[in-house]
């Protein structure tokens, strides 16, 4: 295969099936397909005939601590999926939705990259079956009906300054991050500092990835908190009497999104909730749908292993039952390198020694998956310029510690550059596991973080500012405190300083603040300065983007 053509270029040449093949492929009956277009469907939960065997396996992929050099977790998702396929696993992926914010921004599209993607890859990048959309409108009428709430007498009492909810776009957008609405006088609402998120920020998408069905996902929108009444009280979604609006806005977006790899393994794209102040994977929805049709799923969560992978072992996987059989750590050298202290321009050079000291971020990573009961696989992404001898260091690590690891030129090649990583999964998932969260739920709140901070981040102890204090004291008053922690980090370091790469040790995490999502059915613990609305770069990525004379989109990464 030739790999000097862009992503899309090479999305482009690729040969779609009908959409209608590839559900007939994973066994899913003609009537719960809901085409949009030839090559995407939804498909309906309450329509797949239960196939009266054992849920498939839950293959979990994720990552070092990311670094400007990219990991590329979600080509490693696309290729191995193929691959496990190609050695007869009936195989089903479960990938997150994209968000406009990172593909006009930094990133570029998010759909696998190379020989390892899934198609159609503009469609997918952009407005695919509406989701987003859907989701932003609930979010937004939410907040109507709350303004109007104020407007008409404010019956409940909300204290307009104590308002957590936010109105949200998908767009990286910095200008919308504060401002004040209601203003022009008595017929134009009651005037207040309000702000824009950014759409995978809000909690209805953390909610609509967590939720196992309608019912579900209509109780979690009416137990958010949108605020406090003078009297310090939460006010919720239920209190307002939205959520059955809401939930009639989600009613069809909640149905999971059909589409194909590159190879036709059938793919499941739905919900994409951000990895720090939510829990960063695809909808449950989705990846229980998946093992309802598959003996394997190969699924993904965000950013490092340190925030998605526990996100999903201590809240998806408890709140949809999805446990991991096994937990694929993606790894590339170039990445490593950075760990080990190269500088972004000087990653192309052989550096055995690099490589050998980035390894530590690796290792924690891969111990700290043990502690769930369930066995790593090392996956190393190749790059056409890794060296044998940088390689080695990695699988001569692996080899040591008796941890499977394998390379894969998934990007180049495909599934048939996944062979060995797929092997290595399937002696994983094959083998008994003592799969368990890290901590349980009756534990207090800051024993919980601490637990999380100890056993995975590494460092030596927790400090909560004043205002962490008092959100603490409200989240115990509420009876708030059996729910589990989401941490929202620095993904780029172990530790809440990002120039901290490597496997940092004596630090302790500063909580500034603690938010109560009682919907979703978490704590966020808010470490650093967490972004909730991106702004664009200095040259975003949108500047490259454009359609050809044929009215083909060009440049999309
Ligand atoms: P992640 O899921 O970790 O954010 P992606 O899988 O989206 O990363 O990959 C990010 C980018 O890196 C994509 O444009 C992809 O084409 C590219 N990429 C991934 N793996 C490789 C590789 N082995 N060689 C070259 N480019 C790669």
């Amino acid at each position: 295969p030739e790999t000097d053509m862009s992503d899309l270029a090479i999305a482009s040449r690729a040969v779609l099936q009908p959409i209608f093949e590839i559900a007939e492929s994973a066994g899913i009956p003609q009537d719960a397909l809901e085409a949009y277009g030839r090559y995407k469907a939804k498909i309906d939960p309450a329509l797949l005939p239960d196939r009266g065997v054992k849920p498939g396996k839950v293959v979990l992929v994720t990552g070092i601590s990311p670094t400007p050099a990219g990991e590329g977790k979600s080509t490693v998702v696309v290729g191995l999926g193929d691959g496990l396929a190609a050695a007869g696993s009936k195989t089903m992926i479960a990938l997150r939705e994209p968000s406009l914010g990172p593909i006009f921004g930094m990133k570029g599209g998010a759909t696998g990259g190379g020989y390892s993607q899934v198609l159609p890859m503009d469609e997918i990048n952009m407005h695919f079956t509406g989701d987003f959309h859907a989701i932003t409108s609930a979010n937004n009428l939410l907040m109507a009906i709350l303004d109007n709430h104020l407007h008409r007498g404010n019956a409940l009492g909300i204290d307009p300054r104590r308002i957590t909810f936010k109105r949200v776009l998908d767009m990286n957008d910095r200008a919308l991050r504060n401002i004040v609405i209601g203003l022009g006088g008595p017929t134009e609402g009651v005037p207040r500092e309000a702000g824009f998120d950014i759409t995978v920020a809000s909690e209805v998408m953390a909610v609509f990835c967590l939720a196992t069905g309608l019912n579900d996902l209509r109780a979690r929108l009416g137990r958010m908190t949108i605020g406090y009444t003078y009297e310090k009280t939460p006010v919720t979604v239920d209190d307002l009497g939205a959520a059955g609006a809401m939930t009639m806005l989600l009613k069809d977006a909640i149905k999971p999104n059909l589409v194909q790899t590159m190879a036709g393994t059938p793919a499941l794209i739905h919900g994409g909730p951000f990895a720090n102040i939510a829990h960063g994977c695809n909808s449950a929805i989705a990846t229980n749908m998946a093992r309802s049709l598959a003996d394997v799923v190969v699924t993904e969560a965000g950013f490092g292993a340190d925030l998605g992978a526990e996100k999903f072992m201590d809240i998806k996987a408890r709140y949809a039952g999805c446990d991991p059989d096994a937990v694929v750590i993606v790894a590339t050298i170039r990445a490593l390198k950075m760990h080990g202290g190269v500088a972004k321009d000087a990653l192309k050079a052989e550096n055995v020694e690099a490589v050998r000291s980035g390894m530590a971020n690796l290792a924690r990573h891969a111990s700290n998956i043990k502690k769930f009961g369930v066995q790593p696989v090392i996956a190393i992404n190749r790059f056409t310029e890794d060296t044998d001898a940088e390689l080695a260091v990695i699988t001569g690590w692996a080899a040591e510690n008796d941890i499977e690891c394998a390379v894969a030129d998934v990007w180049g090649q495909g599934g048939a550059g996944a062979g060995d990583l797929a092997a290595a999964v399937m002696r994983v998932i094959e083998a008994p596991n003592n799969f368990a969260p890290l901590y349980e739920l009756a534990r207090p709140v800051e024993e919980k973080i601490l637990t999380v901070v100890q056993e995975i981040y590494g460092g030596d102890g927790v400090e909560y500012s004043a205002a962490a204090k008092r959100m603490l004291e409200q989240i115990n008053a509420n009876g708030w405190d059996g729910l589990p922690v989401c941490m929202a980090k620095t993904q780029y370091s172990f530790s809440d300083d990002p120039t901290l790469l490597g496997a940092p040790e004596g630090f302790t995490v500063q909580v500034r603040d603690l938010i109560p999502k009682t919907g979703a059915g978490f704590i966020v613990a808010i470490t650093g300065a967490i972004m909730t609305m991106p702004g664009l770069p200095k040259v975003p990525a949108a500047m490259r983007m454009d359609v050809d004379e044929n009215g083909n989109a060009v440049g999309l990464s």
